[in-house]
């Protein structure tokens, strides 16, 4: 498949623009028009994942943390990062990184997280985008009026709020003139058709919309399928940061590490709080979220869940009487390869290796 096709996929779900300004996400190695077989995920690449993704014949890898983050002036063997991005290009190895728009996005790595935890029903901690929607409007012969509607809802069209399946058919009549080289499903060549014709128009998530075209076009009889893309000005969800959830049950913060360690499959974490306290609501943000404690204490969360937290801001926590669980930077992202793995599994025709190499820069001893 070539890598500008599994880029569309890639960010018709996880678009670029949820990135924070300062982020640097998309492809940063490599040629949109390369073939690509085989994909290796990993948190961050170093030089022991680039030779991981030579031995293993790898086409293209996908990163968490941003491969290329500091400004570069020349890229040349006498530096560590140059030295690197000549190797990935000497092995025909292209790179692609999906940050902070990973975190964002739903069904992102802080929706895998509470799904791994088991946290339902979960809300976005702080909002950063609102999701942008589009009307789809689409012309189909009377007598595949349900297979294209079906279609459309199937990949996730005409959803408002608790409702699914929204749609609106209007009736007319359609007019075209096949030309040359076309191959009409109705009507001759040089000859101008009539043909009935319904217009179906119906709502769709920008996160959703290259998937819901292509469901259309398949389902679709004609050759050349004739629909309309119109941006709204509707919003849909919120996206954002972090992910807060309410537990059906209280548990003890002592019972969430436990919890939290043996699904992380980590030993150690650290603690800021008492460890008898009762937790009914609680806030997640992986990587390094340590500094929105206070905005998860105002959410009415009782605990947040993360990783890099600082001496003085865990003292400023234990004097707001808020709890926070420190798993690690790493533990907390490491779970990006099954995360995207899942996703990825999805796309035919690639196969998706996870990296062996152990990224985490600590050791406990
Ligand atoms: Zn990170």
């Amino acid at each position: 498949m070539l890598l500008k096709t599994i880029i569309k996929k890639i960010e018709s779900k996880y678009p670029l623009n949820l990135a924070y300004d300062w982020d640097n996400v998309g492809l940063l190695v490599g040629d949109f028009d390369m073939n690509v077989e085989k994909v290796l995920v990993v948190l961050e690449a170093n030089e022991k994942v680039i030779d991981e993704a030579i031995e293993n014949n790898i086409d293209l890898i996908i990163t968490h943390h941003p491969f290329i983050f500091k400004k570069m002036n020349k890229i040349n063997t006498m530096d560590l990062k140059g030295k690197l991005i000549h190797k990935l290009i000497k092995n025909d190895i292209a790179l692609y990184s999906m940050h902070t728009n990973f975190d964002i996005a739903y069904d992102g790595l802080n929706d895998y997280f509470m799904k791994l935890m088991g946290f339902e029903n979960s809300k976005v901690l702080e909002v950063t985008n609102t999701e942008t929607l589009y009307k789809l409007a689409v012309y189909v012969p009377t007598t595949h009026i349900d297979k294209v509607k079906n279609a459309l809802a199937d990949a996730g069209a005409g959803h408002i709020g608790n409702y699914s399946h929204c749609s609106f058919s209007s009736q007319g009549v359609g007019s075209f003139k096949p030309l040359d080289n076309s191959n009409p499903y109705i009507g001759s060549l040089g000859e101008l058709e009539l043909v009935e014709e319904v217009k179906i128009e119906t709502i769709v998530p920008q996160r959703i919309l290259g998937g819901v075209i292509s469901s259309m076009i398949n389902a679709h009889p004609y050759e050349e399928v004739a629909y309309d893309i119109y941006k709204l000005e509707n919003k849909g969800n919120s996206v954002g940061l972090g992910r807060i959830s309410k537990l059906q049950d209280n548990i003890t913060l002592e019972e969430l590490c436990n919890k939290i360690k043996e699904k992380l499959n980590i030993d150690h974490i650290r603690v800021v709080g008492n460890l008898n306290d009762k937790i009914n609501k609680v806030a997640v943000v992986t990587g390094s979220g340590a500094d929105m404690f206070k905005k998860a204490k105002r959410s009415g969360a009782d605990v947040l869940i993360t990783g890099d937290m600082k001496y003085h801001d865990a003292q400023d926590a234990l004097d707001i009487g808020m709890n926070v669980i420190d798993c690690g930077h790493f533990d907390t992202e490491d779970i990006f390869k099954d995360a995207i793995s899942i996703y990825l599994d999805d796309i035919k025709g690639i196969e998706v290796i996870k990296s062996n190499i152990n990224l985490n820069p600590f050791k406990i001893v």
